[in-house]
Formats: structure tokens, sequence, C-alpha cells
């Protein structure tokens, strides 16, 4: 695999882009809008300009890697010649069965389809292709430059070969990745939405404020990130999505999203990416404190 596709040039779909590129990989990024590529290239850039500042990289290496990416608009210039699809579009199923037909109709035939949804059943968006053995979960965390767990979900039809194929490709990446099976939320989200989840129920019952929950589970639980300020970073409408396909999913009310959640999502607080949710993020040095903050706990 040489030239890979990344749809979505958002908190995910960039960072799995500068990955790839930095592998030495043809990334065709590819997005609906200009201004989330634009945003998406320049996200990418900041943060090699951090690791050329730590000498990770050198200047050529940077150069490289942004070489490797070449933007696209339209999704069937995109995807044309590449060996891999990663799909990193909003976390919304109609979106995704949408992209995965037409994906179906532009790829060739060997080209593997894979989505890093966070929640949405793999089955289902297989199912939505005439190739469902060719369709893989692969779950990069954020951000995805720091993070080095990649969950690969095989779908009901998922074969031996793509999945063997895309766990190779995560270790040339230099992750590790980690196989589990087609349940809502799969492993990650399915243990840490409930916990981020009931961290803003404390908020919405008046138990303690935001800054005392994520001290009380940073210095009490050995977090590295508080449950309010990890929900920000992810985004909060992302929250939603997947605490929705959890509750529709399992039908039941454990995984029922907090009213604040839903409040807050629907008057546009979404988080260091909106530029406010339970913390505020107008000064964009807040929003780079905590990538560093990230950086600093994981590596
Ligand atoms: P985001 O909102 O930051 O970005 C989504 C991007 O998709 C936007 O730029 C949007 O313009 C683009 N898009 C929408 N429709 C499109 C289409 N038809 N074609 C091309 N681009 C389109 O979202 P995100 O947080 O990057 O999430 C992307 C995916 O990654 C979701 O499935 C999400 O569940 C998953 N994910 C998110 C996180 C996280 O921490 N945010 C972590 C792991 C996985």
């Amino acid at each position: 695999m040489r030239r890979i596709a990344v749809i979505g040039a958002g908190t995910m779909g960039n960072g799995i882009a500068h990955v790839f590129a930095q592998n030495g990989f043809k990334v065709h990024l590819i997005d609906v809008s200009q201004d989330a590529l634009n945003k998406g290239i320049d996200t990418i850039s900041s943060n090699l300009d951090r690791m050329l500042a730590k000498e990770k990289i050198s200047v050529a290496e940077k150069e490289t890697t942004l070489s490797n990416i070449t933007s696209f608009t339209e999704l069937e210039e995109g995807v044309l010649t590449t060996d891999l699809v990663v799909e990193a579009a909003t976390e919304n199923e109609a979106l995704k069965l949408k992209i995965f037909k037409q994906l179906d109709e532009y790829c060739d035939a060997n080209t593997i389809l894979a989505t890093n949804t966070s929640s949405i059943s793999i089955t289902k968006i297989a199912a939505a292709t005439k190739r469902p053995e060719k369709v893989i979960g692969m779950h990069f965390m954020n951000p995805v430059p720091i993070m080095a767990l990649v969950e690969i979900i095989r779908g009901y039809s998922t074969s031996d070969t793509t999945t063997q194929s895309i766990m190779d490709l995560s270790e040339k990446l230099g992750k590790i990745p980690t196989e589990v099976n087609d349940y809502p939320g799969f492993v990650a989200n399915r243990i840490l939405m409930p916990m981020i989840n009931e961290a803003i129920e404390t908020v919405h019952h008046g138990v303690a404020g935001v800054q005392e929950i994520d001290r009380v589970m940073k210095l009490g639980m050995a977090h590295p990130m508080g449950p309010l300020q990890l929900a920000d970073f992810i985004g909060l409408d992302v929250c939603l999505s997947i605490l929705n396909v959890m509750y529709n999913g399992f039908k039941n009310s454990k995984y029922a999203p907090s009213p604040l959640l839903v409040n807050m999502v629907t008057a546009g607080k979404m988080g260091v990416k909106s530029g406010e949710g339970f913390y505020d993020y107008t000064n964009s040095r807040k929003a780079e404190k905590i990538s560093a903050q990230f950086e600093k706990n994981y590596k």
C-alpha cells in the first residue's frame, strides 16, 4: 500500500493524514469543505513545527511530509488510484453509509475501505458495499500523531486477509493495533463514554464544579486529563453521537446522554473546535496548551 485516501480533514482526519504522510505514504486528503482542508493542513504544519522545535524531525522531513499530502474536495477524484481509504468524516450513520456506497463505486475492486468511526456498526457500513470482506474499522485515537493505540474492528464479514493487512499497516505507522469485535462503541468508547457522561451528569446535578470534577479524576485516579476536558478535546458533538449509537444499539438507559450534553451541543458548544465547551478556548493558546499537556503525559 502506497497511496492512501483520508476522508474528512477535521480533528481526526488531519492527524491520520499527518501520520501516513510522515511515514512516506502519498496521502489524498478529502473534505467537502475547502476551509476544513486549509485548517487541516495548517494544523499538520504547526504540529510538525512543534516536532521540529523538539528536534524530533528535520526541516527536510517536515517538507517531505507536507509534500506527500494533496487536498481534494471531490470524492471521486480523491479516491482514484488509492490502495486504502480511511474514512474520518462526521460521526453520522446516514452520511457514512452514503460515503461507503460511493466508495464501492469509485474505488478499484482491491481497495480496502476502512472507517475511523468511534461507534457505528462496521457490519452495517460494510453492508452498504459489495465488498464487505474488505471493510474494516481502523479507529485511531486523538491526537493521532501522539497516541499509540489503533483499535482494529472486524465487521461480521471482514476477512482475515483484510484484518492482517490493516494490523501490519498500523505497525508500519509505529502504532499498536488491537483487534476487537463489532458491537456499539467497540471497546474504547464503551468504557470511556459512560465515564464522560457520568462526569457531565455530576456537573448537571451540581455535585461539584467542572474544575473540581476534573481535579478529582486527575489527582485521585491518576488520569492524565479530567473527563470534562477530554470531552471538550474529543468534541461534545462527537461524544453525543457516540452515546446515542450505544443507547440505541443496546436499548439500555445507562448510555442515555446527559440532558446537559444535549443542551450544550444544541447551543453550539462543541469544546475545543468551537472555542467553548466545559472550558473556554477562545484564546487559541489554551487549545495549544492542552495538546502540549497530552504530549507530555503520553510520551
Ligand atoms: P470533525 O467534526 O472534527 O471533522 C469531520 C470532517 O468531516 C469535517 O471537516 C467535515 O467537513 C468533513 N465531512 C463531512 N461530510 C463529509 C463528506 N461527505 N466528505 C468528506 N468530508 C466530509 O470530526 P472528527 O472528530 O475528526 O471525527 C471524525 C470521525 O472520527 C468520526 O467518525 C468520529 O467518531 C471519529 N473519531 C473521533 C475522535 C475524536 O476524538 N474527535 C476520536 C476517534 C475517532
